[in-house]
């Protein structure tokens, strides 16, 4: 078991950018706030350093990386080719929560691309993160600081539950601003296509270079003949301990039936994710609001809270209202599907 350290990098940021930087340059593990999520952080161009991301994680190797930058100079060595459609989102969307698929360079170890030819590179907005990835100079390999299948981190609390005692260093930063995790978008087959959907909407990809397309596994539920392209995308994930079943159809019925099953199961048992909407409307059960259905960044930025926090509880099952995939509204979607691990009642 490692001596996890936590510093919060306000109170002391030298301290802070100089062991964060020492840990990742002798290929330790370093969690960090990015404005989507909090990132496990590993040097991405150290084959034994990427293999403990998997470890602490408890993380299909399969599953690959995406790299972290500090500035778009570094993109270059990391890959064979930047297109036109690359240099243009970069452009748009850097620094900020998009992270875009390129052909990769030799550099980049298999061990960080899980077994891939691509790479998956950021160039995070979060001030913090900028600091620590400029000091360092590497490309900081960096999934979620969760581990594999749990809710992703958008504390350091959440961090500390579930990595206390596998990586050597959280550095706190605060609560994120995004709250779900990047955008991804991969360059490597003609159209841009979308393999994860995240802030960054098609909409605004699309006012950039035109057509986009949307990996089909996204949202739908995984057959055996539709692989994800983003290896990440095919296991249950954003999970709390209780099941999670998502409920669609229309608000009054979507009430009317929970309020039934916290008849039926008692009030302690259920777990309800409701709206500020909606949430006076609901007899018993353990209610928590995610946000407003008008204002679907707060919903984004509460989810995995509010996911989380039911593990303090004793509920067996949690029944979560469901959202339009509109714009935004597909990255909250596309989460809590799987969160649900597919389990969906339509009424
Ligand atoms: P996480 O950092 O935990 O959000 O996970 C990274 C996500 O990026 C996973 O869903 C991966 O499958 C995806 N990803 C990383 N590299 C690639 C790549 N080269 N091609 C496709 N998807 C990727
Ligand atoms: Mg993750």
């Amino acid at each position: 078991m490692i001596d996890t350290k936590l510093i919060k990098m306000e109170d002391n940021e030298a301290l802070a950018l100089e062991m964060a930087a020492k840990i990742w340059k002798t290929g330790g593990l370093v969690a960090f706030p990015t404005e989507t999520v909090y990132g496990l952080g590993a040097n991405g161009l150290d084959a034994q350093a990427a293999t403990k991301i998997y470890a602490a994680k408890g993380r299909p190797s399969d599953n690959p990386l995406i790299l972290h930058i500090a500035q778009k100079e570094q993109v270059s060595p990391l890959v064979r080719e930047i297109n036109k459609a690359g240099k243009q989102l970069m452009d748009a969307f850097w620094p900020g929560p998009l992270t875009l698929i390129f052909p990769k360079a030799d550099c980049v170890p298999y061990k960080t691309t899980g077994g891939l030819d691509t790479v998956a590179i950021r160039m995070p907005s979060h001030p913090q993160a900028r600091k620590l990835l400029k000091e360092v100079q590497l490309p900081i390999a960096a999934p979620s600081a969760n581990l594999s299948g749990r809710p992703s981190p958008t504390t350091a609390e959440h961090v500390w539950e579930d990595m206390n005692g596998r990586i050597e260093l959280i550095v706190d930063g605060g609560a994120v601003g995004i709250g779900v995790e990047s955008t991804i978008v991969d360059l490597t087959e003609g159209i841009p296509t979308i393999l994860r959907p995240g802030y960054i909407t098609k909409e605004m990809l699309e006012t950039v270079v035109g057509e986009v397309k949307i990996d089909p596994a996204i949202m739908g539920v995984l057959c055996p003949d539709i692989h994800p392209k983003a290896p990440g995308m095919k296991y249950r994930h954003y999970a709390p301990k209780a099941p999670v079943t998502l409920v669609e159809g229309k608000m009054d019925a979507v009430i009317r039936f929970i309020n039934e099953q916290i008849q039926e199961r008692g009030v302690n048992t259920v777990g309800v994710i409701a709206t500020e909407e909606t949430k006076e409307q609901y007899q018993g059960g353990i209610v928590k609001c995610i946000g407003s259905r008008s204002d679907m960044e707060s919903v984004a930025h509460n989810l995995y809270d509010v996911l989380r926090s039911f593990d303090a509880t004793n509920v067996s099952i949690i029944y979560s209202e469901s959202f339009s995939e509109e714009k935004f509204g597909q990255a909250v979607m596309n989460r809590l599907k799987k969160a649900a691990g597919q389990q969906m009642i339509h009424l």
